[in-house]
């Protein structure tokens, strides 16, 4: 018996496949999301303890994240979202200096008084520059310029090497620019944004808005392989079997996506650029019975410290979200293959919690009420110089085969909203002429695909993290 053809699939529960699913369902498209694990939202994903959901990884919005926004005004909550003004420090010889703006920076005593300047004028030169050729020039190098080599390598190749380790050197000063701006692009202060329920109610909502407009979600389905059969349709393998689609949008990690593709859909491809290699995380959650900061994020770039930052999400979430505790995540940025991934948790606990409590001594053992360990390992692509030319396309097949995935992000900062946006990007140049239409019933909406944004938005403040 030949197998039923669906119209779309979309593999991949993130924010990039929930949205392109989203909008696809709301154009009336047959829509099939297929996820390999058991809860959707990928990198936003959550557990639950006592009674209240928690991301696995420290996840807020921005009052930038316009495109975001959006989706959650389509899905009916943006008005669950809430905003507080957070605050930023900076770890050194075991005391913590704010760097909120250009005071705390004239007072920044790690750094020489003229290196503060130059650190300043760095941000404020970076508000009047625009992007253009930053894409070809390394951050090292612009920034170095800007700030010289001794403030180069006290403030800011820690916090390059936080999040890349030591593969930054090629990192455009795009990427940079970019990440400076999204962070510090409010006039009136840093300030952060959550929703009322965790990011768990927004993927509830995607999952009652998606299945209201006729759109199939399927998880624990792990795709094993994609390709064109001989009518040129696509073949989805799974533990379940295979299915055929008219058309595939893509939105998981390129590396693991090249695992999937089979000879006859390769060949009609483009070269993907396979040397797009990523980044993890390994983030330590701790609930607190007292709060640890005032800072929503502490960055602790000296290399002692086995983790790059404290973030202190309770700074910003409400009590409703997550009881009386405090929320704590130790986040760590690794290459995907370092041997430290395969650490199990106890080892982890046993390095890190130690060194939190030197660097906070007021923190006690019973102050810990628990902690979780968490890691994935494809989050931040590495970036090249001339990145923006080895972006993948979002057409893989013609009229087939699209990609949306983090590697296409960029310049935009890897995030919901960058996800989103990209997501948007796809689907503009997505032909929907031949796909066919959800199940009679189904409520449909016109779609109204925002433009893309700009890169960013000028930059207001000094200091940043990276
Ligand atoms: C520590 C940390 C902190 C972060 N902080 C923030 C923040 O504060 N704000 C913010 O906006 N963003 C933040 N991000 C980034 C954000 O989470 C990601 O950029 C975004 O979630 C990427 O979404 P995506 O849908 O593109 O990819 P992903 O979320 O990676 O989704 C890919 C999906 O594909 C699925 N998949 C993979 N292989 C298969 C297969 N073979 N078959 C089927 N499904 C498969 C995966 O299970 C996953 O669900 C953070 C990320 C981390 C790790």
């Amino acid at each position: 018996m030949r197998p039923v053809t669906h119209s779309i699939a979309v593999l991949g529960g993130g924010i990039s496949g929930l949205t392109c699913a989203l909008r696809l369902a709301a154009q009336g498209k047959c829509v099939t999301l297929i996820e390999g694990s058991d809860q959707l939202g990928g990198l936003g994903t959550f557990f639950e303890h006592d009674g209240r959901t928690f991301e696995k990884y420290y996840h807020c919005m921005l009052p930038s994240d316009g495109p975001l926004l959006r989706v959650l005004e389509e899905l009916g909550i943006r008005d669950d979202v809430y905003w507080k003004p957070t605050t930023f420090g900076y770890s050194h010889q075991g005391r913590l200096f704010p760097l909120n703006g250009a005071l705390d920076l004239l007072k920044f005593s790690p750094l020489p008084f003229l290196d503060r300047l130059r650190v300043g004028i760095t941000g404020l030169y970076g508000r009047l520059v625009s992007d253009k050729g930053l894409d070809n020039v390394t951050t090292v190098k612009w920034l170095t310029k800007l700030s010289g080599a001794r403030a180069f390598a006290k403030f800011w190749q820690p916090m390059l090497e936080a999040k890349f380790g030591d593969r930054y050197h090629d990192v455009p000063a795009l990427w940079f620019w970019t990440r400076f701006n999204r962070e510090k692009g409010e006039s009136k202060g840093e300030c952060k944004g959550y929703i009322s329920g965790g990011y768990k109610h927004i993927t509830d909502t995607f999952v009652r808005v998606l299945r209201s407009r006729g759109a199939t979600i399927r998880l624990q389905t792990a795709v094993q392989s994609i390709d064109l059969d001989e009518d040129e349709r696509i073949s989805i393998t799974t533990d379940s079997g295979i299915e055929k689609f008219d058309q595939l949008v893509a939105t998981l990690p390129t590396p693991q996506l090249e695992k999937l593709i089979g000879p006859a859909m390769r060949a009609q491809m483009p070269a993907l650029d396979t040397t797009t290699d990523y980044q993890g995380v390994i983030n330590c959650l701790l609930f607190l019975k007292k709060p640890l900061t005032p800072h929503y994020w502490v960055a602790t770039p000296e290399s002692q410290h086995p983790f790059d930052g404290v973030v202190e999400t309770s700074t910003l979430t409400a009590t409703a979200d997550r009881g009386d505790r405090h929320v704590v995540y130790l986040t760590k940025y690794l290459h995907r293959g370092d041997e430290r991934f395969a650490q199990d948790d106890e080892s982890i606990r046993t390095a890190w919690i130690p060194a939190l409590k030197k660097l906070f001594p007021q923190l006690q053992d019973d102050d810990i009420e628990t902690s979780f360990i968490f890691r994935a390992p494809f989050v931040e692509p590495i970036y090249k110089l001339g990145q923006m030319q080895l972006r993948p396309p979002e057409e893989l097949v013609r009229g087939k085969v699209y990609l949306a995935n983090t590697a296409q992000v960029y310049p935009v900062v890897t995030s919901w909203n960058g996800s989103v946006i990209q997501a948007e990007r796809t689907l503009e140049v997505m032909d929907l002429t031949s796909a066919r239409p959800a199940p009679s019933g189904a409520r449909t909406t016109e779609l109204k695909i925002p433009k893309p944004q700009p890169a960013a938005q000028p930059l207001r403040r000094v200091a940043a993290k990276v």
